[in-house]
């Protein structure tokens, strides 16, 4: 990573350590900005008074804050880079650093993608308001299906423009380049556990609504992409901001994930022992959820067994004598990791689906943590 263009607001968070004379402050990282994490821990030690504590154990989001395991080291300030805060309390004073990335590029290469889009999320449109005069049930859910399965009409087509959070403060330019290119521009405001509009997190898209008919995400990687897409099983075209190269979400690669899906689901029919997993960190935790699970499992005759962890591996698991887990913890792990994993590992949706609560064929439920 090119540290160089990247903000890390190294004076304003100098500034909160000497007016909260801060003496051990933890620092929390990405795992991409892992081995630059000494030379920012130079920098902070340089400034201030500070001594300052690195977080080594991984960090995917803002939901995993440093909480009351370094409080107990007397930690009073927390720095935690490369997210924004969520709706949760760690209990611990946490200046939060976006980390922002100062590349601005291209729109052309990602027009093509969006002018095609345009057109599928217009003809999807169009279908919705067709769907009175639809002959039969049968013939309306073959028009309305979305690419994850839905019947979910649409109210407008507009572009929603969204982003990673290194990238959000272009937004507001990209959404008049976009407008001055024809495009009704749209940026999603989500819900609590999101702090800026246009913002999505591998787990929550709930800025999603019926009058956006397809999505552009300035960013890198496949990660959120793939998730809104799931989520909303609309159209989505890709600009990375590194590289200044563009793509989209393909139907292809989302197929591949159903299929891969549909086949865990397959896995545990028959399975009558589930490990519950509940993750222990703060923006994780979904006790409630898990016991509802529980309840759900025993009135199908199962056994639940509920399993806490701050980190879930495969290597933590695997040996528990149960048939197949449930994970209420990040829902990513299921969807991206559970190849790792020796038995089975499904999202809550997905077994509902299995215990025949929920029918696969009214299309597939992403798992969104609010
Ligand atoms: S729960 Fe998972 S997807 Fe959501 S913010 Fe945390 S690490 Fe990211």
């Amino acid at each position: 990573m090119d540290l160089e263009r990247h903000d890390f607001e190294l004076d304003e968070l100098a500034e909160r350590i000497a007016k909260g004379d801060h003496r051990l402050v933890a620092l929390q990282v990405p795992e991409g900005l892992k081995i630059q994490a000494l030379e920012i821990i130079d920098e902070i030690e340089s400034r201030t008074d500070a001594n300052v504590i690195l977080s080594g154990d991984p960090c995917y989001g803002a939901c995993d804050l440093v909480h009351n395991k370094m409080g107990s080291m007397g930690i009073d300030l927390v720095a935690h880079m490369g997210h924004s805060q969520m709706n949760i309390d760690s209990g611990i004073e946490t200046q939060f650093i976006e980390v922002t990335y100062d590349g601005d590029p291209e729109l052309t290469p990602v027009l093509p993608f969006l002018h095609q889009h345009r057109e599928m999320a217009r003809a999807r449109l169009k279908e919705s308001g067709e769907e009175q005069t639809a002959e039969s049930e049968e013939e309306a859910q073959e028009k309305f299906l979305d690419s994850v399965g839905r019947m979910a009409p649409l109210s407008d087509a507009k572009l929603g423009l969204v982003g990673a959070i290194q990238h959000l403060h272009l937004l507001p330019e990209f959404k008049q380049r976009l407008e001055d290119a024809g495009f009704d521009v749209t940026i999603p405001v989500g819900g609590a556990r999101l702090s800026f509009p246009g913002q999505v997190l591998g787990c929550n898209y709930s800025g999603d609504d019926p009058s956006i008919g397809h999505y552009f995400f300035l960013g890198s990687g496949d990660f959120h992409p793939i998730g809104l897409v799931l989520h909303t099983g609309k159209p989505l075209a890709m600009l990375d901001p590194y590289t200044g190269d563009a793509t989209e979400m393909g139907r292809k690669q989302i197929d591949r994930i159903l299929r891969q899906r549909f086949g865990m689901i397959m896995q545990v029919d028959g399975a009558k022992v589930f490990g519950i997993l509940i993750g222990e960190k703060p923006g994780q935790m979904r006790r409630s959820l898990a016991m509802r699970l529980k309840r759900m499992l025993e009135r199908h005759g199962k056994k639940g067994y509920l399993i806490a962890l701050e980190y879930i591996g495969p290597e933590l698991i695997d040996f528990y004598p149960v048939d197949a887990f449930v994970n209420t913890a990040c829902p990513r792990i299921a969807i991206d990791d559970s190849i790792r994993y020796s038995k089975p590992l499904i999202t809550p949706f997905e077994l509902e689906v299995a215990l025949g609560e929920k029918k696969w064929e009214e299309g597939y439920r992403f798992d969104e943590i609010p």
